[in-house]
């Protein structure tokens, strides 16, 4: 099985508990359904050959060290899926799953491309509970960079200098996320509006804001910036 047809199947197991575990991170059903997460419920068959060393066999391996996580894709602009964080719901754990060969740059959300591409407005997190909140508060796209950095001259800066107008940025508050928001800044040189969110004067990202303050609060401070 392939990562996409993985990820299908993943969200179309979802369970419950897992649903809970979205919403008690801020995120609600909508944003399920919008950035493809699920979880994994058995371990996915290998290659006909068994043959250890392909991605469907890695896949394999990996599904089997990873069930009952929550699944969150890696999604590239043409819709494919180049990767998939599991991560644990019980306790902070998580690891991420890429496939070998990537011909496109992805993120968490980018199954929104289409509204990105209409709007040019984008959001960007750090973190798939990051994104969902800020999704679910905005009605915007928004996507999770699933790292603290866009890099510099790359594939994903060539990603938004091609597709979006206007990037608000929520990383971290930390010292990567503070070094990942001057990366993101630099995208000004290349004709982008970039907007610096001030959405929390003492929490460390935008998931905890929401458990600390609340919709009505964080929806105030995120759209303050627009
Ligand atoms: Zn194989």
């Amino acid at each position: 099985m392939n990562t996409t047809d993985f990820v299908v199947e993943c969200h179309t197991n979802i369970s419950d508990r897992h649903i809970e575990y979205v919403q008690s991170r801020g995120g609600g059903i909508n944003e399920i359904n919008i950035f493809k997460v699920g979880c994994i419920k058995t371990k996915v068959d290998e290659c006909d050959k068994n043959c250890k060393v392909c991605d469907e066999c890695k896949l394999s391996a990996w599904s089997s060290r990873h069930i009952d996580k929550i699944t969150y894709p890696i999604i590239s602009y043409s819709g494919s899926v180049i990767g998939i964080q599991a991560r644990s719901i019980v306790k902070k754990e998580y690891d991420t799953f890429m496939i070998s060969r990537r011909p496109e740059v992805g993120f968490f959300g980018l199954g929104q491309i289409d509204e990105i591409f209409k709007t040019g407005i984008l959001w960007v997190a750090e973190g798939p509970a990051d994104a969902m909140v800020i999704r679910r508060l905005t009605g915007q796209p928004t996507i999770a960079l699933m790292t603290n950095t866009i890099g510099y001259k790359n594939d994903r800066v060539k990603f938004f200098t091609r597709f979006v107008k206007k990037v608000y940025v929520c990383l971290d508050t930390d010292q990567a996320g503070k070094e990942g928001k001057k990366s993101i800044i630099s995208l000004v040189d290349h004709g982008v509006e970039v907007f610096d969110v001030k959405y929390t004067s003492s929490q460390k990202d935008p998931a905890d804001t929401w458990s600390a303050v609340g919709d009505e609060v964080l929806k105030k401070r995120l759209l303050s910036s627009v």
